[in-house]
């Protein structure tokens, strides 16, 4: 097709640079890879007509124009104009008409057309050319009146209301009177002589509106309506979209200029607009509309109810069997679903717009998985196709689109994790339990959620918090068991007391026991039961043929964080090569589990003086005897009950790497609230129990001002052993079980929150000695490795120090970004962060996206220095980010082995890692 396009230098122009494009007898000197020249619809038309389609003559004004009139202060370039009138002058040519010819008029639609198609261009003018004279020469040659006169009222409206910025309603108005003092309902049924009629009155709307008479010079026409598209350019909405949409100010929008052809010339012509497979499903039909008798956009406007493209094959058979074939021809032209535009003057089909079909998550799946069966595209074309979100969206249930659209919407707040939960409204987790046992569904809304609210949180359809952010307790636990959750949705005020809850925004009011549905992938919050439509992963062959194919190409692995059996096989059933974190303790706040954790921490500080004092030979008295005795006793027991946790880990991820995560959160994370305990102990005053003042005063011997900087992490280990010592012994027995068993278990230590080697050394140290003895005792050899989590910057920065005492390094990247921003997660997300990502102070939330510049420095740094001191240095990422397809381009391109995010987004991250590859070799 190339061989026909005029070289860019060929035409010749007066001014400066070469700003028209033109097409028409059977070839352009555009084509469909000047889209930054041409604009898409310019682009396509040029590429159409060298396809040999039956595109009606016309010629592209570059949006370089564009930008040069805007240059000039929003004056044509000196010799555009003169260059316009040669384009119309050949078109003149071809078609045999003559631009404001009374004898045989040409006419020709104006229409915009940028790079991206956006909304707030202006719309396209059709019919221009036309005045009095024009109009008689078209009905003689036509000898119809009534299109005539038809064609001429539609462009006085058009141009009136698009170039002339009359109120579209004085049009209308004056066309229903119209239509009632005849007594008729259709368009259609207003004869010529009515027509005429509504053309002058047409004519002084626009004298009245404007303070003008309507222009009658054709060449007058054209030249307001090429300065209207250029200024639709900068038009607020545009601009509004552009800002919104990260797209740059100064693409600038070509101007398309297409003789006409007409759709209502009488019931063999029409006009229609079709997709060449179905945008909904994928299916391989063509799918669409057309009107008889009716031009441009009535089909969109709704005036008459379109028919199925389908039924045209009966009606103008010629014309379908053409249309049909032409659209097969650009899809295999294009190598993807066209959404197309035509008409069928008398007969005779004309092409107007091909462009690139939108399509929904279902069918563009099904879509690529066809295009590559059908050879049309090649796997790694089908990969990028695909939208990492809209993997997600397959996995999720939705609501009916119909039903969703006419519902009530009661609030909307942040869309913290995506998919359509219905139930009933209650206000707490035991209510939650206890309305489920019974059989109910249920959404809990709370103010915010904490992890006493983890068992409500666990049997709800979905969760609506009134505070914090997207990666707020409720946010980040919803995700992690997939269920879908409406956070921060600061418009409702929760009331506790009455289990109520109000919207400031609708008015809305909802009580305990009203039925909510809560859609996570908008934040939207409706009234009442909507119903949904679901999609399971097992049930979507198409999709795991994608996932099949990006798993052929993407270098990192994709591992999950789960803390669970149930939640292991679910991810291993997407996919999960590994869990990148598995958090223990999680594992102590379960059920009975809490009180048996909190009587050793009660005790934790007490005993580990008196073990101290013991280990340097000196004799303890009966008292200290008996707090390590129940010490020790606290601890036996949960050593047993995480060796089992463990056990069910390790079965089903058997022969899979295991990172399991040492303690991390301070100990007063598992104690009451220091408040709540206060007010307790003061309201019983004398009456108050020894335990709970001594509980009261252990509290507060722990609290601390900053506990994300206390001490959690390592410094619990190293300061309170005991702990990681249970936790590692039961690590390895729990190994040792599974082997004898007959599995493979795989155990990787993570220390978290290292700042210094030292701390890595000697907490190592100490854990080595446990498992090496558990080993021994038992006579069993397992497969565990110790390394640690980067996520203080200082341990990034000295990473290759690190590196000597670990096997491994996961980052954690939550704790590193709020470390390396200075921002509280919790306090920021719930307050000033969102507004900073409103007010443009930060491009994105650097919780949900890495921060490439800061964050992700660190990260490069630990890489290197890491890699450089221990070459097999096992490198990952467990933080949200490792979940978002954006930050998985960076881990892809840092050189990170693996990738973990939670069980329902591994599918997502699968697909998105292939795309990094794929991407990065297109870098090359
Ligand atoms: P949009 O970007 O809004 O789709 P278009 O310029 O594609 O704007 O066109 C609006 C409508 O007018 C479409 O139905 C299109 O097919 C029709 N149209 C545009 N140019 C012509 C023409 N030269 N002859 C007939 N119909 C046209
Ligand atoms: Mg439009
Ligand atoms: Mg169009």
């Amino acid at each position: 097709m190339a061989d026909i396009v005029a070289p860019a230098s060929e035409r010749a122009h007066r001014a400066a640079k070469r700003y028209i494009y033109a097409w028409g007898g059977g070839h352009a000197e555009g084509d469909a890879t000047m889209r930054d020249l041409l604009g898409g619809k310019g682009a396509g038309l040029a590429e159409m007509s060298n396809a040999g389609l039956p595109v009606p003559p016309g010629f592209t004004i570059t949006t370089e124009a564009c930008n040069d009139y805007f240059a000039a202060g929003e004056q044509l370039p000196e010799g555009l104009w003169d260059d316009v009138l040669e384009a119309v002058h050949e078109v003149e040519q071809l078609t045999g008409k003559g631009f404001g010819d009374p004898a045989n008029p040409l006419l020709v639609s104006v229409r915009s057309g940028a790079k991206f198609s956006m909304p707030g261009m202006m719309d396209t003018v059709l019919n221009l050319g036309l005045n009095e004279q024009t109009l008689e020469g078209l009905i003689a040659l036509t000898g119809n009146a009534r299109f005539g006169w038809d064609a001429h009222r539609r462009f006085i409206q058009m141009f009136g209301r698009i170039v002339l910025g009359v109120d579209a309603e004085r049009f209308d108005q004056a066309f229903d009177a119209a239509k009632h003092a005849r007594g008729v309902h259709a368009d259609t049924d207003l004869d010529a002589t009515a027509l005429a009629e509504v053309a002058g009155e047409f004519k002084r709307i626009v004298r009245e509106d404007t303070g003008h008479e309507f222009p009658t010079d054709p060449y007058a026409q054209l030249d307001l309506a090429i300065k209207a598209v250029f200024a639709s350019w900068f038009g607020k909405r545009a601009r509004d979209y552009r800002d919104n949409q990260k797209i740059a100010h100064d693409l600038g929008t070509a101007v398309n200029v297409v003789t006409m052809v007409f759709g209502n010339m009488g019931k063999d012509s029409g006009t229609g607009v079709a997709f060449t497979r179905d945008p909904n499903t994928g299916e391989e039909v063509l799918f669409g509309e057309y009107l008889v008798d009716a031009q441009g956009e009535d089909v969109v406007a709704g005036i008459r109810t379109p028919a199925k493209i389908s039924h045209l094959a009966d009606e103008m058979p010629e014309a379908y069997a053409e249309f049909k074939e032409i659209a097969g021809r650009l899809e295999r032209h294009y190598h993807d679903v066209q959404d197309l535009e035509f008409t069928i003057e008398r007969g005779h089909l004309y092409m107007l717009q091909t462009r690139s079909a939108k399509r929904t998550a279902a069918a563009a799946v099904k879509i690529a998985v066809d295009m590559v069966a059908e050879g049309i595209i090649d796997k790694e074309t089908a990969l990028a196709r695909i939208e990492p979100a809209q993997v997600d969206q397959l996995l999720r249930d939705q609501f009916d689109p119909t039903a969703r659209a006419d519902a009530t919407r009661i609030a909307k707040g942040l869309n913290a994790s995506p998919g359509a939960a219905v139930g009933r409204a209650v206000f707490d987790a035991d209510t939650a339990v206890e309305w489920v046992g019974r059989g109910e569904r249920v959404v809990l809304v709370r103010i915010e959620t904490s992890p006493d609210d983890f068992h409500g949180m666990a049997v709800a359809q979905g969760i609506l918090t009134a505070r914090g952010g997207a990666t707020s307790h409720a946010a980040v636990v919803a995700r992690q068991i997939g269920k879908p959750c409406v956070a921060g949705c600061a418009e409702l005020v929760v009331d506790y007391a009455s289990r109520t809850a109000r919207s400031a925004a609708s008015g809305v009011t909802f009580s305990e026991g009203d039925w909510l549905s809560l859609d996570g992938a908008t934040g939207e919050v409706f009234v009442g039961a909507l119903p949904t439509v679901s999609a399971r992963f097992e049930e979507q062959p198409d999709l795991q043929t994608i996932l099949g194919w990006a798993d052929a190409v993407r270098r990192m692995e994709v591992w999950t964080n789960a803390d669970k059996p149930e939640e292991a096989a679910q991810a291993r059933s997407y996919g999960a090569q590994g869990i990148g974190l598995c958090r223990t303790e999680h594992m102590f706040r379960e059920g009975e589990r809490l009180e048996i954790v909190r009587g050793a921490i009660l005790v934790a500080q007490e005993a580990t003086r008196a073990k101290a004092k013991a280990a340097s030979g000196a004799s303890l008295g009966a008292e200290e005897a008996g707090v390590v005795a129940t010490f020790d006793a606290a601890m036996a027991e949960l050593e047993g009950l995480q060796q089992g946790d463990f056990e069910g880990i390790f079965r089903a991820m058997d022969d899979l790497p295991v990172v399991i995560r040492l303690i991390d959160p301070p100990l007063h994370e598992f104690l009451p609230n220091l408040e709540e305990q206060l007010v307790k102990v003061t309201m019983a005053g004398d009456d108050a129990s020894a335990e709970d003042r001594q509980l009261l005063s252990t509290i507060r011997s722990m609290h601390e001002q900053n506990p994300m900087l206390g001490l959690r992490g390592c410094r619990l280990g190293l300061m309170i052993p005991d702990f990681v010592k249970i936790q590692t012994r039961a690590i390895l027995n729990a190994q040792i079980a599974v082997k004898r068993e007959g599995g493979h278990p795989i155990a990787k230590i993570m220390i978290p929150l290292v700042g210094h080697v030292n701390e890595l050394a000697a907490t190592r140290a100490l854990l080595e000695a446990e498992a090496k003895a558990v080993e021994a005792k038992a006579g069993v050899q397992v497969d565990y490795k110790f390394g640690t989590m980067i996520e203080v910057p200082r341990g990034a920065l000295t990473a290759d120090e690190i590196a000597r005492e670990a096997d491994f390094f996961s980052f954690g990247t939550n704790d590193l970004t709020q470390m390396t921003f200075g921002f509280s997660r919790d306090d920021a997300e719930g307050g000033f962060l969102l507004k900073y990502v409103e007010d443009g102070i930060l491009p994105v939330n650097p919780f949900q996206t890495i921060d490439v510049e800061g964050v992700g420095q660190l990260v490069a740094i630990a890489v290197e220095k890491g890699r450089a001191a221990r070459p097999d240095l096992e490198l990952g990422v467990c933080g949200e980010h490792g979940g978002d397809p954006e930050s998985i381009w960076f881990f892809h391109k840092v050189g990170l082995d693996y990738v973990s995010c939670s069980p329902f987004r591994v599918p997502v991250a699968r697909l998105a890692a292939a795309q990094a590859r794929l991407g990065s070799e297109l870098d090359k």
